[in-house]
């Protein structure tokens, strides 16, 4: 199992476009690399994981899909997708980044997407998906093409959120020296104490 390191915060890397992925001369062996993105994705307990954000700018996203009848969700990766066309009603909902932790905007889309894939072994195929499965291939096709999610929020949201991840990030930031503290437990009136509890 290969664990590989999420990009974080890095707005150069992340918004650079992404290319295909080419099966007849391919960069890397596509199952493998299939393997390692969704065992990332589920290490970092995401929903989705573009290839970019683990610095390989090809057109490969990994998405965890719904349950099956075994009671297991789905594992998917995708070549080369496209979104060939959008249905259903426009929903708002609350969305996340494992490049930007801490950092969450409400953005509209559209609830279905028709979506054409290759699969890791060259299979293309076109599937319809509804909710938070397409909500995923939407979020995760903007990142092949280098959009990042906030921008698709208006300026005072992002602004918002921004403020509230800034606060997150401080948190994690002292949590952190806490963790590191070697003389932790020796003063109660440290100012890191009182935010650990
Ligand atoms: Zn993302």
């Amino acid at each position: 199992m290969t664990i590989l390191p999420i990009i974080k915060q890095d707005i150069l890397t992340l918004t650079k476009l992404s290319e295909d992925f080419d099966f007849t001369k391919p960069p890397q062996n596509p199952i493998e690399l299939a393997t390692n993105l969704v065992d990332t994705m589920l290490d970092a307990k995401g929903l989705g994981l573009a290839a970019i954000q683990v610095n390989l700018p090809y057109r490969v996203f990994a998405m965890r899909g719904n349950v099956n009848e075994k009671g297991n969700p789905e594992m998917f990766c995708f070549f080369n997708p496209r979104i060939v066309a959008y249905g259903g009603e426009i929903v708002k909902l609350e969305e996340g980044c494992l490049s930007f932790p801490g950092l969450f905007v409400e953005i509209k889309r559209p609830r279905d997407v028709r979506f054409r894939f290759t699969l890791p072994n060259g299979q293309t195929d076109t599937k319809l998906f509804t909710g938070m499965t397409a909500r995923v291939i939407q979020h995760e096709m903007d990142h092949l093409d280098g959009k990042l999610f906030y921008n698709l929020a208006n300026q005072y949201k992002r602004s918002l959120a921004f403020k509230q991840q800034a606060k997150y990030l401080k948190r994690v930031a002292s949590q952190a020296k806490i963790l590191k503290a070697p003389d932790l437990g020796k003063s109660t009136d440290s100012p890191l104490m009182i935010t650990q509890i």
